[in-house]
């Protein structure tokens, strides 16, 4: 028994060295081996790397307009759809009880789910598609890349340097999702987070588009995925209403996706006793992703996109709202080229070393739907 024990107060607690020592499995990425920052910075006395690179991402201004950004669903009245912000926090949830059941680094797993979706433009993927067209002469664009420029330039909020200078594991798991050539392969955390995207938005987006009524329960309890998480539902609670059935049946979803992925990762890990997360990522590179479903589960989830797809992301609702929004922000794109002195200071100074079309489009993409189209309305009339 120590003192602390018998004084009743709390123990010291141990450092962050020690804590991921006795916690993480030794393929884990542990922030002790991290290759660090771009501009050097001294050590944090109580949170370890990982965790300042968490609480830099949640501090950001990309990060809290990600309330206001569109996930699907632009424009719908009503509050129940996800916002970006809701889909990052259920993507952070699963992929924390992913890592710390594997003994991954959930510090990392957190940093890096949060930031996921940092890079979206307002209106979701229907203003990536809009800009991309704007900046094909530019080299394009894409909210995977965006989220890079965020992280390591347009965020202005540390005296000291650019961006928000996060550890170079959150910046390498960025590039591996906007496919940099260059980037490294990916960590068994970032793997993580990507299959708990997955599981989140393929979950999600069928709960929104039962609500808003682009598609039917009935017509979702016909795909095998979601039929065998609505029998499961049946055995544990009897027969149950539509929206208590709705309800149970989209939980039971996700449920069943978690357990497959743990079981079908923890079986490969325990096989293959990686001495390090540098040896798990030499497999990776050779064999491919180690955090994987079984294919039975990854079967019922390819199915369930191509529904989700053809009956929601590109029903004639969701498409002609998408247009129009598309317009607007195409025609504030050229009013913005012509007028650059309306923009705010720091992406008018930025016209000179990066050009003017990608000075606008870093200023459109950072605005929400909702200022976008006051913007647009004070602008364009
Ligand atoms: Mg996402």
């Amino acid at each position: 028994m120590t003192d602390a024990d018998q004084t009743g107060s709390p123990p010291i607690p141990a450092d962050w060295h020690a804590r991921e020592r006795a916690i993480l499995a030794p393929w884990a990425m542990h922030a002790t081996d991290s290759a660090g920052r771009e501009h050097p910075e001294e050590s944090h006395p109580f949170r370890s790397p990982y965790q300042r690179d968490r609480d830099r991402i949640v501090h950001s201004a990309a990060f809290r307009r990600l309330a206001h950004k569109t996930q699907v669903f632009t424009d719908y009245p009503g509050d129940f759809h996800r916002s970006r912000l809701t889909h990052t926090l259920e993507v952070t949830s699963i992929a924390r009880t992913l890592a710390r059941t594997l003994a991954l680094n959930e510090d990392l797993v957190e940093a890096l789910a949060l930031a996921h979706d940092i890079g979206h433009p307002p209106l979701g993927h229907a203003g990536e598609d809009t800009l991309n067209d704007l900046l094909t002469d530019e080299g394009g664009f894409s909210h995977n890349s965006q989220a890079l420029r965020i992280m390591t330039l347009l965020e202005q909020r540390y005296p000291g340097f650019p961006g928000l200078n996060l550890s170079r594991e959150v910046l390498d798991a960025q590039a591996v999702r906007a496919r940099q050539p260059e980037a490294p392969t990916p960590l068994l955390e970032t793997q993580v987070v990507d299959a708990a995207d997955s599981i989140a938005y393929d979950t999600h987006d069928a709960d929104d588009a039962v609500e808003l009524g682009l598609v039917t329960l009935e017509e979702l309890l016909s795909l095998p995925l979601v039929a065998a998480a609505a029998r499961r539902v049946t055995e544990r609670f009897g027969e149950l209403g539509p929206l208590a059935l709705r309800r149970a049946v989209l939980h039971q979803l996700i449920e069943t996706q978690v357990a497959d992925l743990i079981a079908a990762t923890a079986r490969r890990l325990q096989a293959e006793q990686f001495a390090s997360a540098t040896a798990a990522r030499t497999v990776t590179r050779e064999d491919g992703r180690l955090v994987i479903h079984e294919p039975e589960l990854a079967a019922g989830k390819k199915e369930l996109e191509r529904f989700l797809f053809e009956q929601v992301y590109r029903s004639s609702r969701v498409m002609e709202v998408r247009e129009r929004a598309q317009q607007q922000l195409r025609n504030l794109f050229v009013w913005y080229c012509e007028h650059p002195h309306d923009m705010p200071p720091r992406y008018r100074q930025r016209v000179e070393s990066v050009g003017l079309r990608r000075s606008v489009a870093d200023y459109l993409a950072g605005m929400t739907d909702r200022f976008l189209s006051r913007d647009a309305q004070r602008r364009l009339g």
